[in-house]
């Protein structure tokens, strides 16, 4: 398969792909639902094979995780030790 096969597949793959709608994502092959994908052996990894229950055509599953933080002061009191 030469270099150009090989990008214009996997940009057919990439349009096949589908987003999780909070923790339901759709099978890129049927489109059947699945949930739970917490409950996957996610082990440490981001990516994982699965298999549809559906169609039983495996697939691989991404995980995305954002990380926020917040920061707020605290409240200041005049009775602690230093006062
Ligand atoms: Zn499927």
């Amino acid at each position: 398969m030469s270099t150009s096969d090989t990008v214009r597949r996997l940009a057919e793959l990439d349009a096949k792909s589908t987003h999780s709608d909070g923790d339901r994502i759709a099978c890129p092959h049927c489109g059947h639902t699945m949930r739970d994908l917490w409950d996957y052996e996610w082990g440490s990894r981001e990516i994982i094979n699965v298999e549809c229950g559906e169609c039983e055509k495996s697939f691989a599953l991404v995980m995305h995780v954002s990380v926020s933080y917040t920061a707020k002061p605290l409240l200041e009191t005049t009775d602690g030790p230093d006062a």
